[in-house]
């Protein structure tokens, strides 16, 4: 069944190489129409006006003095696509555990009042957005609408706004945009960054096409969790076995509460309940622990779990432009 869904991602990596280069093209192009700033420069890279969703409605200029600047951080979900299987034993579930054939696919974007912007997962390879329904291999499907950098220029964001990436994992359905924002700073665990950037021949469920243009970038490689504004808001918590280096990110929202996203340590609630572990995972006994972790780490907190993949869940949540404060 590994050697099944390794074949998915050999497949994938074939279909999506070829219009990489078309993707970037395009990605050029719209990038063009992000760099045009009318909005007001903060500390820690923060622009507020040319963002429809910090102004406080209407146009905003530079000059606006009645300007509100909360001390929120913010947390905005957007549709980074869908991925259906039929077939869903290579999660470690049987097909009679859960009834939940289609997956979510998130992008997220974690917006600190004063030290920055933290991108945290990048949805299905680019290229797809706006092909409509493509094959995945195996009888899979995937569809992914528009593209995170469209997503992100309505809201008056481009990639040079974004100070910190982060994923979950490298998987390719959590990297599909990555090569955009080379220029921020990646925070990435050792363990993933050898298994993702030295020694991905050996990982073919990994597809270095999708975030070869981050090997160059500004790197912290973390070996745990780590704080990444240094006010305990926003924590990314190692949580190894998906993959070498898989983690997760807790974020602390003043009105809705703390949040922990779950990248893949769970795919459905049925994993969770059931504590099944997907049959590509590269270690078994780490994510049962890992799972032990997080969980401990839920009760302590009184953090909500946000399993990343659950389109239910997703289908109740707020897409960006609107956000959790
Ligand atoms: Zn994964």
């Amino acid at each position: 069944m590994f050697q099944r869904y390794n074949g998915l991602f050999r497949l994938l990596a074939l279909a999506v190489t070829a219009p990489l280069l078309f993707g970037a093209l395009v990605s050029c192009s719209n990038l063009n129409g992000v760099n045009v700033n009318t909005g007001v420069n903060l500390p820690g890279g923060i622009r507020v006006g040319a963002n429809k969703n910090l102004g406080q409605g209407g146009e905003q200029t530079p000059t606006n003095k009645n300007k509100k600047v909360d001390n929120n951080v913010k947390l905005y979900v957007f549709d980074c696509g869908r991925f259906a299987t039929q077939d869903i034993s290579s999660f470690g579930l049987s097909n009679d555990d859960t009834d939940v054939r289609e997956l979510f696919v998130p992008c997220y974007l974690i917006e600190h009042p004063t030290k920055g912007r933290l991108l945290w997962d990048a949805g299905l390879p680019a290229a797809l957005a706006g092909k409509g329904v493509q094959p995945a291999g195996n009888g899979a499907t995937q569809e992914y609408s528009e593209g995170l950098i469209d997503q992100l220029s309505d809201m008056d964001v481009g990639p040079e706004d974004i100070d910190y990436v982060a994923f979950s994992h490298m998987h390719f359905d959590h990297v599909g945009s990555a090569n955009l924002f080379s220029d921020s700073t990646l925070l990435i665990q050792e363990s993933e960054y050898q298994a993702a950037f030295k020694d991905y021949a050996d990982n073919p469920i990994f597809n270095y096409e999708l975030y070869k243009d981050l090997a160059g970038s500004t790197k912290t490689l973390l070996s745990g969790d780590h704080d990444v504004f240094g006010d305990g808001k926003v924590k990314i918590i190692s949580a190894p076995g998906h993959t070498p280096g898989h983690q997760v990110l807790y974020v602390y929202l003043n009105n809705y509460g703390p949040v922990l996203l779950s990248g893949d340590l769970y795919h459905f609630e049925a994993s969770r309940k059931l504590r099944t572990v997907p049959l590509f995972n590269t270690n078994k006994e780490q994510t049962l622990e890992s799972m032990d972790k997080v969980e401990k780490f839920l009760k302590s907190t009184s953090a909500t779990l946000w399993i990343e993949h659950n389109l239910a869940q997703a289908e109740r949540l707020n897409l960006a432009p609107d956000f959790y404060d």
